[in-house]
């Protein structure tokens, strides 16, 4: 498939024209999805592996945008769904995703999760289950389910780009891999095992290839191993997602054309379907986050500009350090100057950036926030009693609200709605029988 998609679009690449509209119109701060670049970026990656591999299965994880429009977006355009959590699951499946086409990864499930997955897995037999420690499995059979599952594989490697992941999370996920075959013969008795599964690496650029494609091969060599050995008819080897996109303005977007070859190359020779899963890579540069300057503060050591998106805005810079570019809408054009811009948390850590050159921001201009669609909404958060934003999408030339701002009554109904009700109604309890269900 040929696609004249750019691989990256900087937050200076879009229209500021009508990211004024959009904040007029719908007030700041305020998430502005580009739907056709979430199908642009799909298509790109969907089409590179096609090219490269006989008949890839690329699956979109939902977790890192579970708006109801980028999952329509996607299942329009032809990908199918990878979630990781029984809320994603029924969003999925209400954005009109077919349960029968669903993979469901389960890490550390939840009683209800898992409660969910196999009444869905008893209607829709296409529903697929991977999991990565025993225990999900026991927990799946006495739910009754005897359905499609794969392996959940920890490859053991990944270490350079890996480091800044402690190792005791990294056990978190997967089987070890000279525990896989063992596994695997127990679970052909018990269940449909169709797949290995890896999830092996975040946010690969170019630099971490070597790394990323050395674990590739590890699970593939696992899968191998399991197809020969215990004979099992694997009907994929899926790899996960984790392909980066370039937060900063100097770093190089991936070539997913060179990643598939790569891939392909890393897999070898296999008698199995090859599915991969991005998240991040679909949708981050898919959305920016308009934020509105309300205060500027000139301090012996720096200018600190105050905005009204924050940490519960957007926790990535907080969370984990993430750079996000920082664009100046209202006034692109001005002398540059370091600035330190905020939210209005009563934090340190409610920081965007710190002493970075930016087109000095004066009282009411609009400032855009690039790279905001992986893990931005998603993460958000009422912290300070904030009603979460809106968010837009550009959609061809029309623009159309996909989520209303909250508003007080959002932040306060979980309290205002229980004084009609009294605690140890159903909701409680039937969690509590959940925990039981499962001893
Ligand atoms: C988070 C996750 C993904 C997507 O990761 P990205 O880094 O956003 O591409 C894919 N598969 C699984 C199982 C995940 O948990």
């Amino acid at each position: 498939m040929s696609d004249a998609s750019p691989p990256v679009r900087r937050v200076t690449d879009w229209e500021f024209d009508r990211l004024t509209g959009a904040a007029e119109a719908h007030d700041t701060p305020l998430y502005v999805l580009d739907t056709e670049r979430v199908r642009a970026n799909y298509e790109r990656f969907a089409g590179a592996f096609a090219d490269a591999l006989a008949d890839p299965h690329v699956m979109y994880a939902a977790k890192a945008h579970t708006g109801r429009r980028v999952l329509e977006t996607l299942l329009d355009a032809g990908a199918d769904i990878e979630c990781a959590a029984r809320g994603e699951l029924q969003r999925a499946i209400a954005a009109g995703a077919d349960p029968d086409t669903l993979q469901y990864t389960a890490v550390n499930p939840p009683a209800a999760d898992l409660d969910y997955a196999a009444d869905l897995g008893a209607d829709h037999p296409g529903l697929t289950i991977t999991a990565g420690a025993r225990d999900t499995f026991d927990r799946l059979e006495r739910r009754g389910y005897d359905g499609r599952v794969a392996i959940r594989v920890n490859p053991g490697i990944g270490t350079g780009h890996h480091e800044k992941v402690a190792t005791g999370k990294d056990a978190k996920f997967g089987i070890p891999a000279d525990e896989v075959a063992d596994l695997a013969a127990e679970l052909q008795e018990r269940f449909d095992l169709v797949g290995i599964h890896a999830h092996v690496g975040s946010g690969v650029l170019h630099g971490d290839l070597d790394d990323h494609c050395r674990a590739i091969a590890t699970v593939a060599n696992i899968a191998r191993e399991v197809q020969h050995e215990n004979g099992a008819d694997l009907e994929f080897v899926d790899f996960g997602g984790g392909f980066g996109v370039p937060y900063h303005e100097d770093e190089e977007p991936l070539d997913v054309s060179v990643v598939a070859e790569r891939v392909s190359e890393a897999v070898g020779d296999l008698d199995a379907t090859v599915a991969l899963e991005p998240g991040r890579y679909v949708v981050a540069d898919a959305e920016v986050i308009l934020a509105r300057v309300n205060t500027v503060k000139q301090t012996p050591e720096s200018t600190v500009v105050g905005v009204d998106a924050s940490l519960a805005t957007l926790v990535r810079p907080a969370m984990f350090d993430s750079y996000h570019p920082i664009a100046n809408v209202s006034a692109p054009d001005r002398e540059r100057e370091p600035v330190s811009v905020g939210g209005p948390c009563c934090t340190s850590a409610d920081v965007f950036c710190t002493d970075r050159p930016l087109a000095r921001p004066k009282r009411g201009d609009l400032l855009a926030i690039g790279n905001a669609g992986a893990y931005g909404y998603e993460l958000a958060s009422q912290f300070h009693s904030q009603p979460r934003p809106a968010e837009v999408a550009f959609e061809g030339d029309s623009t159309r609200l996909v989520r209303r701002r909250e508003t007080m009554v959002d932040v306060t109904r979980v309290e205002d709605e229980l004084d009609d009700t009294h605690i140890g109604d159903e909701g409680g309890d039937t969690h509590v029988e959940r925990q039981h269900a499962d001893r």
